[in-house]
């Protein structure tokens, strides 16, 4: 249960002062996880990005132009527009040293006047400039009274939006939830907190949201590295009570006679590579020990962990139990059902499809086989983890591009058997700091090595401006045979654009190349997304054009075209996933980055070392090292996913002291039973991280 204190921080943020309904909204499309509800919490966690600082208070005659400038002066004319007129309202201010003309465009007479009487002494805060020789400020940020000016912050934050939300908004909203910030016993090691001169965890909330000065705002200041090790340090504790939670239970050793798998590698058209051997003899050596496996495969696009799974699940077959291989997406687990189902089969397997479309009898009937131990091998989508779903006797748990599934998912599936091997595959070459973070101590076995005979991408920039051109090409391409993905571009993030933009794309290139032309995105239905895909695998359309959808492990080894649209939108790991979906065959393969120009300097370093390299090692370094020193703080993009205060890119030697820190105490007190324990509760329900809770005894 989660401990009573923390009761007001997870209210609904529609309780805070300002809050209604359409703030509300506004606060969800912002803060809150997908199709959830903005909380209190929420709010707090929403640091700012940076300040203005007001504290400059200078006479009119000494204030510099174009920074922002408290001033003290008194009212002496008001010059409104004639009537009808679109011209601004003037208001002429004066203190004994100058004079200079507050500007409003649009505005309300009434309110100005009230606002700045004749003869009233106000604050003025907000940037000047000179226009026809003489001083002026359009707009002031705020006009204050005495009154207000007390009320008036030093050093203001300044918030990440979206668009409708205004910072005032928001600033009230964190007045509001700051008063709610109950007393939280401290859960830092004293010694540590002491030696690092951090602040607790209410007073670097407010400290953070109440700068004194600019640099309070910095993600290097203590308040900041206080929440985001307090973050890394929920992280590292759910991983290690998760990871002592499975070894445990133990494990049970699956050893296997080859009969499947000789016979499966018998049947490849190829044969593995010297990095896909490796691995499986890793994979085979945990899999016969009778330790619990918790085994990383990590390969780059096209490295061809696809068939290291099968083998992997072959192996437990043959010890006679069951194997799960479980995919992010229906498309995903179509296509390796297709793919394995036939390799499988012919060797003597049973396979089964298991995801949320299938209809009642057929599922029932799949769901009776799987409890019999009828089926060996069952490939699926989330839809595993359901409750309903019972094994004879699971004995591995294959989880492919693993992170777009947390924590608590993959804890569901291991719990689906006495002793489940769990094997994860990810096709993001995640630096060694990331796979800390997000697996916390799990083997790795590395796919570096890609296929023979795959002929290098060209990769070429394009300006959008030139589309025209790019349209002829891929005609006379695929004349010649040629298919061809198009990708469209993320819009805000937002999914409804997303699906307007790919939609308008493929009418366009229907008009030139009729029903060729295929669409897939994320809002079709899941039959009508098969439908697409096929047609496409098959070569019924030749051009496909898709929203991301296709980013995650689709295989269609014909397609030799990849067009991207605003290349200049996605990061670098999202470019190479979409660039690793041509390249497959032996066939020469290319790839468009259409791009908006002016290129940011991000955006240009981006597409640069896309066009430069194809070694998704070297691409995810580059991808830390960008981001580390480009985009803007605080904003969602460019956060680690999965964390909201901690940047691993800047707070990684924080990861480190949180992981040692984790083990300490999970040493000490393995139930959380201690004080400092129960305030450590409190910490994983503040981040997120409860499923670990729920692991204790006492949880
Ligand atoms: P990913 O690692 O991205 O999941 P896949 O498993 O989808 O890659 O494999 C990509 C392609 O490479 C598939 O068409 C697969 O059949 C092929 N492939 C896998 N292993 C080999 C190999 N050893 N030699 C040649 N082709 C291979
Ligand atoms: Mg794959």
């Amino acid at each position: 249960m989660r401990p009573t204190a923390l009761n007001p921080l997870f209210a609904a943020a529609r309780t805070l002062p300002g809050v209604g309904e359409k703030t509300g909204k506004l606060f969800d499309r912002l803060l809150a996880e997908a199709s959830a509800e903005t909380r209190v919490l929420d709010v707090l966690f929403h640091l700012p990005h940076s300040s203005i600082d007001r504290r400059s208070r200078p006479k009119i005659r000494d204030a510099q132009l174009d920074q922002v400038v408290t001033i003290e002066a008194v009212a002496t004319e008001h010059r409104p527009p004639p009537p009808r007129s679109r011209a601004p309202y003037k208001v002429l201010v004066e203190d004994e040293t100058g004079d200079l003309l507050l500007v409003f465009f649009l505005a309300n007479h009434q309110w100005i006047e009230k606002m700045l009487p004749l003869g009233a002494r106000r604050w003025i805060s907000g940037k000047l400039e000179l226009w026809e020789g003489h001083l002026q400020m359009v707009h002031p940020d705020r006009v204050l009274d005495e009154e207000g000016l007390k009320k008036l912050p030093p050093v203001e934050p300044v918030y990440g939006l979206t668009e409708g939300l205004y910072q005032r908004s928001i600033q009230r909203a964190v007045e509001g939830a700051l008063a709610r910030l109950p007393d939280l016993t401290e859960w830092l090691d004293p010694a540590f907190q002491r030696q690092r001169k951090w602040p607790s965890f209410s007073n670097a909330l407010q400290s953070v949201h109440h700068p004194q000065t600019p640099q309070d705002v910095e993600p290097m200041q203590p308040a900041r590295l206080r929440l985001a090790y307090d973050e890394l340090l929920a992280n590292q504790l759910a991983l290690v009570m998760v990871r002592a939670r499975m070894k445990k239970l133990g494990g049970r050793a699956s050893p296997g006679d080859g009969r499947f798998t000789r016979k499966i590698e018998a049947d490849l058209p190829y044969s593995l590579t010297g990095a896909q051997k490796t691995a499986l003899d890793e994979i085979r050596a945990d899999l016969t020990s009778d330790k619990r496996m918790l085994r990383l495969v990590q390969g780059d696009v096209g490295s061809g962990k696809t068939i290291v799974a099968l083998l992997a699940m072959a192996h437990v077959v043959e010890a006679g139990r069951q194997a799960a291989l479980m995919a992010p997406t229906e498309i995903l687990a179509r296509q390796h059902y297709e793919r394995l189902g036939a390799l499988g089969e012919t060797a003597g397997l049973r396979l089964a499809l298991l995801t949320g479309r299938d209809k009642a009898a057929e599922r029932k009937s799949t769901l009776a086989r799987l409890a019999a131990g009828d089926i060996d091998i069952v490939i699926g989508t989330h839809a595993l983890f359901q409750e309903s779903v019972a094994f004879a006797d699971l004995g591995l748990a294959v989880v492919d591009e693993q992170h777009r599934f947390g924590v608590h998912q993959r804890l569901a599936l291991g719990e689906k058997g006495a002793a489940v091997d769990v094997l994860v595959m990810t096709a993001t070459p995640i630096p060694r700091t990331l796979v800390l973070t997000y697996f916390g101590d799990m083997d790795v076995s590395v796919l570096r090595e890609k296929p023979p005979g795959r002929a290098p991408i060209d990769t070429r920039a394009i300006p959008l401006e030139r589309i025209d051109e790019v349209i002829d090409g891929i005609g006379r391409a695929i004349g010649n045979g040629a298919r061809v993905y198009w990708v469209c571009p993320l819009v805000d993030e937002n999914e409804d654009l997303d699906v307007a933009a790919a939609t308008e794309r493929a009418d366009v290139l229907r008009q030139f190349f009729g029903d060729q032309v295929g669409l897939i995105h994320g809002k079709m239905k899941g039959a009508d997304k098969d439908a697409a895909m096929s047609a496409f695998q098959r070569g019924e359309t030749k051009i496909l054009v898709a929203t991301t959808v296709i980013e995650v492990g689709v295989d269609v080894p014909e397609a030799t075209i990849m067009a991207i649209e605003h290349a200049e939108r996605f990061g670098l790991a999202q470019l190479h996933q979409l660039r690793g979906r041509v390249g497959r065959g032996g066939a020469k393969s290319t790839c468009l980055l259409l791009y908006k120009s002016p290129l940011g300097e991000v955006a240009r370093a981006r597409i640069e070392i896309m066009r430069d390299t194809e070694d998704g090692f070297r691409i995810a370094e580059e991808d830390l090292r960008l981001r580390g020193e480009g985009e803007v703080l605080g904003s969602r993009q460019s956060g680690t996913p999965g964390f909201r205060l901690a940047v691993i890119e800047l707070h990684a030697d924080l990861l480190a002291i949180a992981r040692d820190d984790a083990q300490l105490i999970h040493a000490r007190d393995p139930e959380l039973e201690s004080e400092r324990g129960a305030a450590l509760r409190a910490l994983l329900y503040l981040f997120g991280r409860d499923e670990a809770v729920r692991l204790l005894r006492a949880g």
